[in-house]
């Protein structure tokens, strides 16, 4: 017998009172019922991103919400600065080559945060960036970026700060309206506990001003159309509204919890796997490690599918390797949403049989041990 366990940054486990939802009779998508699943879900995002603006809710997975910030604030031809620290920040520079936007690439060290000061001077440098390009918790590396200094500087111009917070949101602190985020990006499948299928956009009063300020040409996207329903809690389409539905029961569960708890249980959980990974000798390999997912370096002399394939064969455990340039070199592994801390110590339990039985040289419980001493408080981790 092997019991699935998927411990990946997206999808990530859903819980049994959502994944019911979904097997409820289908509604019609205009009923009186679906206005008010709509209504409530649209104050319970705004809880778990921490902000007063509008918060537009897209059929599209979470690339579709960055797709939708990039086409309606930055007219063709304008500049974008892309906070480039990632496989994911990427490709908001190739959002932007598809819509014909200048996108300047501000370079980091994948697996080191995007330092504020290059950003405040790379603005200075370009002072017609008209949005700046960023993520809360860059995916493919591990890493958690200074989204609340890199907002002050950003507020600080004329330019809007988008976020990609696809893994952030929901797994760590997130404060839409008083870091100065004007376009805040999330997907349903990460650790907001759902399926994938449905994106969420914020849109601040500064990023309007943009948005209204031309025509985009973009039609399913357009964020004038879905801000214009969305004031009558509707859609301009045919919303994935099962994903709603869904959506309203696993926002009931982080309202129950508070998001503020949801956000240290995150880092509980993130501080134990570190503390884990690094009592086996391996190495992290985000300098500043984002709170929903781990990335740690392959030992030298083993591979990574090894290990990866050994954890689904033994224990039903699903990781992932690394993206683009990372391939072969990192293992992550997820711990968000639907995850508590024992996930964690069981994961770790498994990781430790898994490469001992590749002949790697460890002490059984070791990673165990470690992570029970952050949980218990006997141990604290260096803060970041
Ligand atoms: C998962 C993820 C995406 C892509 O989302 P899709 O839902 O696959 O479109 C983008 N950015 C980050 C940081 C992610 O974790």
């Amino acid at each position: 017998m092997r019991k699935p366990r998927l411990m990946t940054p997206g999808p990530a486990p859903v819980p049994e009172e959502v994944l019911l939802e979904l097997a409820r009779p289908v509604i019609h998508h205009r009923s009186a019922e679906a206005k008010a699943v709509i209504t409530e879900v649209a104050a319970g995002l705004k809880e778990v991103l921490q902000t007063q603006n509008d918060v537009m809710i897209l059929t599209a997975s979470g690339t579709g919400a960055m797709e939708a910030a990039a086409v309606n604030t930055v007219p063709p031809g304008s500049k974008a600065l892309v906070l480039n620290a990632g496989h994911f920040a990427a490709r908001w520079a190739d959002i932007c080559k598809a819509f014909g936007i200048n996108a300047v690439s501000l370079d980091t060290e994948w697996g080191q945060p995007v330092d504020p000061t290059q950003v405040a001077n790379a603005l200075k440098q370009h002072p017609d960036t008209v949005c700046v390009m960023g993520t809360l918790s860059e995916t493919s590396t591990g890493t958690g970026h200074p989204v609340e200094a890199i907002g002050k500087v950003v507020a600080a111009t004329d330019a809007v700060f988008a976020v990609d917070g696809i893994s952030g949101v929901g797994a760590m602190e997130c404060r839409t309206d008083a870091w100065g985020i004007d376009i805040l990006c999330v997907g349903s499948q990460k650790a907001l506990m759902l399926p994938p299928g449905l994106a969420f956009v914020s849109v601040s009063p500064k990023a309007w001003a943009k948005i209204d300020a031309f025509e985009s040409h973009s039609f399913y996207f357009n964020l004038k159309s879905a801000r214009k329903k969305m004031k009558e809690f509707d859609t301009p389409f045919t919303p994935a509204h099962t994903l709603i539905l869904a959506l309203r029961a696993s926002l009931k569960r982080i309202k129950e919890e508070g998001i503020e708890n949801v956000w240290n249980r995150h880092k509980r959980m993130s501080d134990a796997c570190q503390a884990g990974v690094q009592a086996l000798g391996l190495e992290l390999f985000s300098a500043r490690p984002a709170e929903g997912l781990t990335a740690f370096r392959v030992p030298q002399g083993f591979k990574d599918s090894d290990i990866r394939n050994r954890l689904v064969e033994r224990f039903g455990i699903t990781t992932v390797g690394g993206q683009g340039k990372l391939k072969g070199q990192i293992v992550r592994v997820g711990h968000m949403g639907y995850t508590d801390e024992i996930d964690v110590v069981a994961g770790l339990a498994a990781l430790e049989m898994v490469l001992s039985d590749l002949g790697f040289d460890i002490e059984p419980g070791c990673a165990v041990t470690a992570a029970q001493q952050v949980l218990i408080g006997q141990k604290t981790v260096a803060s970041r």
